[in-house]
């Protein structure tokens, strides 16, 4: 693998990227957009040649929402198993879409499902991330309750990773939607405790609380945006960083 100069050095060497469903959606708005996956595999597999050691957490929410099947009458933890399945679907086409482009991926799940993909072992996670894999974590927590964005701060936890790249639609946290208000601004960078007493929705409490006592900054970048990525890895373009603020 081809791996970034010394010239600008990156801002990370071992990052987790979060992925909603959301973003392998096309204008469809429902499922995957062949398009969109092959943009976003793109942008992970310029930033894994840029020398920086990849783990990828997939939603699901682009095919199924526990919440949604719950308000429909189904059992929440029926709807939530639903949901984490979809997120293994995402995962496979992720890491198919990344192979084709001659990049080296894994596919590890939460709920064990050996024919399909490997199951979560962690000291096998970081041997695929010793051996510059990128490593795709599937199946959220593997349990019902919990988000795709939890299981992010988790498995970033667990391997080590020195920050949280969370791929949204826009470039960061803003004070109004910037889609409806074209005056809205952008934080720089905001504390998980306000992020938290203000409710600001960025990703559920309990992935904000666990990324704050586990100190891992939460850097919030558009994955809309061709090479944003690699351009955050190298310093550059604009995003949200959430950490504990001044003097931590
Ligand atoms: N889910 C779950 N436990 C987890 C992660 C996910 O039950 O640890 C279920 C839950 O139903 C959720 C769905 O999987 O709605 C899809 O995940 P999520 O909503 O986080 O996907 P995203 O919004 O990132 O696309």
């Amino acid at each position: 693998m081809a791996k970034h100069s010394a010239a600008a050095p990156l801002l990370f060497q071992k990052v987790l990227v979060k992925l909603s469903g959301e973003a392998l959606m096309g204008a469809n708005g429902y499922g995957i957009d062949v398009g969109v996956l092959d943009r976003v595999a793109g942008d992970l597999g310029e930033a894994a040649e840029l020398g920086v050691k990849l783990c990828v957490v997939v939603g699901g929410g682009n095919i199924y929402r526990g919440l949604a099947g719950a308000t429909n009458g189904m059992d929440r933890a029926t709807g939530d198993y639903m949901g984490m399945l979809a997120t293994i679907m995402n995962g496979l086409a992720l890491a198919n879409t990344l192979q084709a482009k001659g990049l080296q991926a894994r596919v590890m799940s939460a709920i064990p499902m050996p024919t399909v993909c490997e199951s979560f072992v962690r000291s096998r996670a970081l041997h695929h991330l010793e051996a510059d894999r990128v490593v795709i974590f599937v199946g959220g927590t593997g349990n019902p309750f919990f988000t795709t964005d939890t299981a992010a701060v988790l498995r970033a936890a667990e391997m080590d990773c020195d920050a949280l790249l969370k791929g949204t639609q826009v470039d960061g946290v803003y004070n109004a939607d910037p889609a409806k208000s074209p005056d809205a601004k952008r934080f720089d960078r905001l504390t998980y405790n306000y992020v938290l007493e203000k409710d600001l929705r960025i990703m559920d409490g309990a992935a904000i609380a666990l990324a704050r006592d586990n100190r891992i900054p939460i850097i919030v970048f558009s994955i809309k945006k061709q090479g944003g990525l690699a351009e955050l890895l190298l310093g550059k373009g604009s995003s949200t960083t959430i950490d504990g603020g001044r003097g931590e």
